[in-house]
């Protein structure tokens, strides 16, 4: 077979992956040849044919096969877009296809190399599989279009999604969104979006959370993240809490992460956010909770179980602390309050990178990523003056009561874990901490670790399914 006609069925795959693409299919494409001839043609139709198995391969071997009126392809050769996935590799060495041309690899489920190789296994005997990009340039152009084809299907479907976002979830007229466009490609953030704006608290609002895992499974990881940060710090422990089999929710409060950013700092308060987190509770009717939480995520959370202890049957806890207004505020954090409030916009990637020297730059970004100017910054300038300093601030009665329950009442499985560099709420506040949570083990200490544990967070999630599983 010379290049020239490898180009040219490979041009004709990418047409039947054009009209999948135009179906609203998944673009993939596929040609079965023999003797210089197409004899079969065939392209992506799981949804419209409700067929989980109807990929571009299947489609056309069984075309081929009924063209021929043999179920076996002797002297067949296929033209596919993508690398085949296991199913269709499976298909293309029982139906005895001479030689698979590809024309872009797909990494996730690729079944020619990029995942496994099942033509390099013991179940093939006669199948020759071949990358485009290694046929020349004439065939190597095929990845190129493949892959841009792949890539347009899956932005315009992502754009799309986000428009029926934006209209189901109308901005608020005193608030501020950050465009989508703006989380793409984050490193290790590649998480699907959910959205809730009508919890009564919420009046409107979007509130973005992540929700993965399996979600039929009766245990929920519940993940909460404090100031600066969003759900992004949490990319870590994620994956590592849905591996256990468990549902994971890490929402995004209100001002912070994918979530509506209202403009004035007035806005916030601890009881506000804190009612958010209730009814967002409630609305989603989490059972089995292990509570996951850090800095503000636990300041405001903390005081969440007492209100529906039924719901809850584990804690993690890291750097964070109850702020009840009865005991001064460390000389950590008045710093840090006080750098807040000389340096309102200060830069947060800098303050990722410098306790965490591991992080890439473009993860210390990330966490830049939603607030593109000063006017979405309203959250950060209010959180540092909103933690409990007096008896009467707002939030720290209810913190009062919910170290009476952690003390008395608490009856779940607790995990401390605490970043030993962190300034703020290192290991003094967490050993203080410690000692009003019933039950609650020795810590584990990572020596590391600073103030956004999360960062080293996959010591602690393993520990946390071997405790919870
Ligand atoms: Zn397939």
């Amino acid at each position: 077979m010379d290049t020239t006609s490898d180009a040219q069925f490979l041009d004709i795959a990418l047409q039947q992956a054009q009209e999948a693409a135009s179906a609203g299919e998944v673009p993939v494409g596929a040609v079965v040849v023999k003797d210089g001839q197409v004899i079969a043609m065939g392209r992506n139709s799981p949804i419209g044919s409700h067929d989980p198995t109807a990929h571009a391969e299947i489609n056309a071997l069984r075309a081929a096969a009924k063209k021929l009126g043999n179920y076996r392809l002797d002297g067949c050769d296929l033209y596919v877009t993508l690398e085949p996935c296991a199913m269709c590799a499976g298909a293309i060495l029982h139906s005895r296809i001479r030689r698979v041309v590809y024309a872009a690899p797909e990494p996730k489920t690729g079944a020619a190399g990029s995942v496994l190789n099942l033509f390099e296994s013991s179940l093939n005997h006669q199948t020759q599989v071949i990358s485009a990009i290694k046929l020349g340039a004439d065939p190597a152009r095929s990845t190129a279009q493949s892959s841009q084809l792949m890539q347009d299907f899956f932005a315009k479907k992502r754009l799309e999604q986000h428009q029926e976002h934006a209209r189901n979830h109308p901005l608020r007229q005193d608030a501020l969104r950050t465009h989508e466009y703006c989380f793409e490609n984050l490193p290790g953030y590649d998480f699907a979006p959910n959205y809730i704006s009508d919890l009564p608290a919420l009046d409107g609002l979007r509130m973005h959370y992540l929700d993965e895992g399996n979600k039929d499974s009766s245990t929920t990881y519940l993940c909460l993240h404090g100031n600066p940060a969003w759900s992004y710090l949490y990319r870590k422990m994620i994956p590592i809490f849905a591996a256990s089999g468990a549902r994971v929710i890490a929402p995004d409060m209100i001002g912070f992460g994918k979530s509506d950013k209202p403009k004035k700092d007035s806005f916030h308060s601890f009881s506000w956010h804190r009612q958010c987190l209730l009814e967002f509770i409630e609305r989603m009717d989490l059972q089995n909770v292990i509570l996951v939480v850090q800095d503000w995520g636990g300041i405001l959370s903390l005081t969440l179980p007492m209100h529906a202890p039924q719901r809850y049957k584990g804690l993690v806890v890291m750097n964070t602390t109850l702020a009840c207004g009865d005991a001064p505020l460390t000389d950590g954090f008045k710093a840090w309050r006080e750098m807040c409030a000389k340096k309102p916009e200060f830069d947060i990637a800098k303050l990722f990178s410098r306790g965490n020297p591991q992080m890439s730059e473009a993860e210390c970004a990330a966490y830049m990523t939603p607030f593109p100017d000063a006017g979405h910054r309203a959250a950060t300038r209010a959180f540092p003056p909103m933690v409990p300093e007096f008896e009467s601030s707002d939030g720290a009665e209810i913190s009062r009561k919910a170290r009476e329950f952690w003390r008395n009442v608490w009856k779940g499985q607790s995990l401390m874990a605490i970043g030993m560099q962190d300034p703020v709420l290192g290991e003094a506040a967490m050993r203080e901490l410690r000692s009003n949570i019933k039950n609650c083990p020795e810590p584990i200490l990572l020596p590391q670790a600073g103030h956004f544990v999360q960062e080293h967070g996959e010591e602690i999630a393993k520990a946390a399914t071997r405790l919870f599983s």
